[in-house]
């Protein structure tokens, strides 16, 4: 296939813990299709939420991805440094009428079903402890993804409004994204399927933002024995750096990328050449079953 012009992708990574299995592959995949289109590789350390993140984390993440051979271009982009940015971009949308303040807990919204039933939106009294959501518009987002292919959801059926500043003053993952996404003029998004579900809510805010709307192509995140998610909350092994081959020929054997005996002889830097001049997006594997659900 051609290579596509102007190609910027990234990782994203969110600073709660060592690189893992599971983020590897969201690093190697988005690596490799950059590289294979002749793009840039940008980094952006999510760092929103420092309760979450051991001080740590961010740098053993740089050192792993360094290990791995997979070498970014520029700066790294860090969102704790882009806050007036995500302030901006809420005021934009408060200006537009779109922004409510909500004090439903978490056991609430579970107890309706899991799906936000906007109850807060008319509400004349301004809560205390409060998040703020953005009204979702009563359409369907539909998009095309470049590995699990069309895909759509109607927001305010089977999403609700959403919480773009949360309770406790952070700025939430959603609104985050867009505005870096944007700002780093990112036309390739290639990340896991665990958030394919929060892509129709990403397009929805970037039309909202007169913000383009980059590709989407999302892979199957590698599960444990209980099919859980690898991630650091289920306490996926962090990997060893010292010997980086046999993990990043997991990786590409996940990916459903072509496999030659002769790269478990290779080293690092010859195993990505090859993979980059072999990589064949069309060959990750789709997700059995696509389900797209809530959640925030
Ligand atoms: N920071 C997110 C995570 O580590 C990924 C964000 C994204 O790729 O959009 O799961």
């Amino acid at each position: 296939m051609k290579p596509k012009a102007d190609y910027i992708g990234r990782f994203a990574p969110s600073p709660s813990g060592p690189l893992h299995f599971g983020s590897l592959i969201a690093a190697l995949a988005s690596f490799l299709d950059a590289r294979a289109n002749h793009g840039q590789w940008l980094l952006r350390m999510e760092d929103l939420d420092p309760g979450r993140e051991p001080p740590q984390a961010a740098g053993q993440i740089l050192e792993a991805l360094e290990a791995f051979g997979l070498h970014w271009d520029g700066p790294v982009l860090y969102q704790s440094s882009r806050l007036a940015a995500y302030r901006d971009a809420l005021h934009q949308l408060q200006q537009q009428g779109l922004i409510y303040a909500c004090d439903c807990t978490r056991q609430q919204i579970q107890a309706f079903g899991g799906v936000y039933d906007n109850r807060c939106r008319n509400r004349k009294d301004v809560p205390q402890d409060c998040a703020l959501r953005v009204r979702v518009a009563d359409r369907t987002i539909q998009f095309v993804d470049a590995i699990q292919g069309s895909t759509q959801q109607h927001l305010l059926r089977e999403c609700g409004d959403f919480v773009l500043l949360r309770k406790d003053g952070l700025f939430a993952y959603q609104l985050a994204v867009v505005v870096d996404d944007a700002f780093q003029n990112i036309s390739w998004v290639v990340r896991g399927s665990d958030l394919l579900d929060s892509t129709p809510r990403q397009i929805f805010l970037q039309q909202c933002l007169g913000l383009a709307t980059p590709h989407y192509a999302h892979f199957p995140v590698a599960v444990n024995e209980d099919k859980q998610k690898l991630s650091k909350q289920h306490f996926a092994a962090p990997l060893d750096h010292t010997t980086p081959l046999p993990a990043l020929l997991r990786a590409l054997s996940f990916l459903g990328q072509p496999m030659s005996e002769a790269l478990a002889e290779g080293d690092i830097a010859s195993v990505l050449q090859w993979a980059i001049a072999h990589w064949d997006i069309q060959a990750v594997p789709k997700l059995a079953n696509i389900r797209l659900a809530s959640i925030d």
